[in-house]
């Protein structure tokens, strides 16, 4: 089977990268356009046990070379690497697009971040390294050093199929560790692409993937030569890899879903507000882990935060991601979209009430996944659509007197990914920025993150450290102690 990558809508076909190698075995699972189920997209063959302990020992024969190289000649040989990414740029979104169903746009949109953050990282290969602090004892000096943590395995969702995968690669390559990466089972597509543009670039060994489901992902955390394991997704998945994990003592850096809320309180440029709440909270349908799926408003705005939202909802266009003209793509698969629905008709019978939305949506000439963009109000604080995350595009509006009513509602929830207060009021301001239980925090704009700052959550929201930004680092590598005497 051949492993290409050109613009085009073919179906392609991939398997195990092993040792710069591909490996596949005939077609075990598909993958299918979700705005138009019966396009098939990628064909691909499972990963054996077999194939993971090959890369597993792929990774531990290159990984000491590829740790040895001057940083500076990693950092360029990982630039390369990301040069050869971008040339496939409009392969990859299409890929994304017709796996995953987001806006083409939105898809050339997450390529061009991936590739930012990703070069950011580049750039940190330069400050890493060894530092000299004071000394206790007389004639000695004291250094602090890092060295990669070694074989890093990683595990990433369907919802940003580069952006996700990239956010674990470039950190685990430039500060010297080996990568085995397996991808979402419903969105490889993208993430074959990348470790194919590495082929020739990198040490064979040095990046590798494996392809499945759950099985696959345990037998890749349960690798003994695997030290550490970056996971992003779900919560309960989480803690199952969290457990998995601390058997063999392997580092675990985890980022997990959110219930993520905007505050509109005493905020003098309403509109401006509301432009930046729908958006985020409908950007990839609303399957985003720092979505905002609650706004609490301040009972004397909530009338014209219903009414502004519920336009914005309406004004949506859903559509097959190709379409330039769409605005809202297809939810990920009929399982996912059927999740959804249910817990809006939960929400529904708990008490609260949609405004606009709360079923499936037609489209004209597509049988796809879509969901009308749903406005629920009413929501009792301790139901369902206040505290859990439905992963879709639904906004829940709760209505509070205070600001200490506002930050209860805001913290009480299992999650702590992010959070966004629109405000003029500067004590309210500071209030958030000391209370708010969650890992990013945004004042007067939605929660979308930059490429230089650290990501990642508190409570159920995640574990370890932030996987964008210099704080990477913390996981990618280990810290030792030096004494030097003479
Ligand atoms: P998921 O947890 O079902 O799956 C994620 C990955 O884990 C997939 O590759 C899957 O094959 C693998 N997996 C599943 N069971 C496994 C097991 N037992 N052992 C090893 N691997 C296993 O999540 P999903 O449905 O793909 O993605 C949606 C979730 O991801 C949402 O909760 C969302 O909030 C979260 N998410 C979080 C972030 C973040 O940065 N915090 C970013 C994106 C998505």
């Amino acid at each position: 089977m051949s492993a290409t990558a050109s613009p085009t809508l073919d179906a392609y076909s991939y398997g195990s990268l092993v040792g710069g190698k591909w490996r596949t075995r005939g077609v075990d699972f598909t993958t299918r356009n979700p705005a138009r189920p019966s396009e098939r997209v990628g064909e691909y063959s499972l990963s054996s046990g077999a194939d993971v302990r090959d890369a597993g020992a792929e990774a531990s024969r290159a990984q000491p070379a590829w740790s040895a190289l001057p940083s500076f000649e990693r950092a360029k040989v990982v630039a390369r690497f990301l040069d050869a990414v971008e040339a496939r740029t409009e392969a990859i979104a299409l890929a994304i697009t017709r796996e995953q169903g987001k806006p083409l746009g939105e898809a050339r949109g997450e390529v061009g971040k991936s590739l930012r953050e990703s070069r950011v990282m580049v750039s940190e290969a330069a400050r890493v390294g060894t530092t000299s602090v004071g000394s206790a004892r007389p004639g000695v000096r004291n250094l602090i050093t890092r060295r990669a943590r070694g074989v890093i395995a990683g595990i990433t969702p369907w919802n940003f199929p580069i952006l996700t995968p990239m956010r674990k690669i470039a950190p685990a390559l430039v500060f010297g560790n080996a990568m085995i990466l397996k991808p979402s089972e419903m969105t490889p597509g993208a993430a074959c692409f990348i470790v194919d543009a590495g082929r020739g670039i990198l040490p064979d060994g040095v990046l590798q993937l494996v392809n499945g489901g759950p099985d696959v992902g345990e037998a890749l955390v349960r690798l003994p030569c695997v030290a550490g394991v970056t996971f992003t997704g779900s919560v309960p998945v989480g803690k199952r890899i969290y457990a998995m994990a601390a058997e063999r003592l392997a580092e675990v850096s985890l980022e997990l879903g959110g219930k993520n809320a905007a505050i509109v309180h005493d905020v003098a440029e309403l509109d401006r507000a509301l432009d930046h709440i729908a958006g985020a909270a409908f950007l990839c349908g609303g399957q985003r882990c720092t979505a905002v799926s609650r706004v609490l408003v301040q009972r004397s705005l909530a009338a014209a935060v219903i009414a502004g939202l519920t336009q914005r909802a309406r004004a949506v266009v859903l559509g097959d991601g190709m379409n330039p003209a769409t605005t809202l793509g297809p939810l990920v698969s009929a399982g996912h979209r059927e999740r959804v629905g249910e817990m809006v008709t939960k929400a529904i019978a708990e008490g609260a009430r949609a405004v606009v939305g709360a079923k499936n949506a037609s489209v004209a000439d597509t049988d796809g996944f879509f969901y009308e963009p749903t406005i629920l109000v009413d929501v009792p604080p301790r139901g369902i659509a206040a505290r859990e995350e439905i992963f879709g595009p639904v906004i829940s509006i709760l209505v509070y007197d205070t600001l200490d009513e506002a930050l209860e509602l805001l913290n009480d929830v299992d999650y702590g990914l992010t959070a966004a207060l629109f405000s003029n009021d500067h004590r309210a301001i500071e209030r958030f920025v000391d209370q708010a239980q969650t890992g990013m925090l945004h004042i007067n704009h939605g929660t979308i993150p930059d490429d230089h700052m650290p990501f990642g959550g508190i409570k159920n929201s995640g574990v370890g450290a932030p996987s964008v930004g210099a704080s990477a680092a913390n996981f990618y590598t280990t810290e030792h102690a030096v004494y030097l005497g003479t």
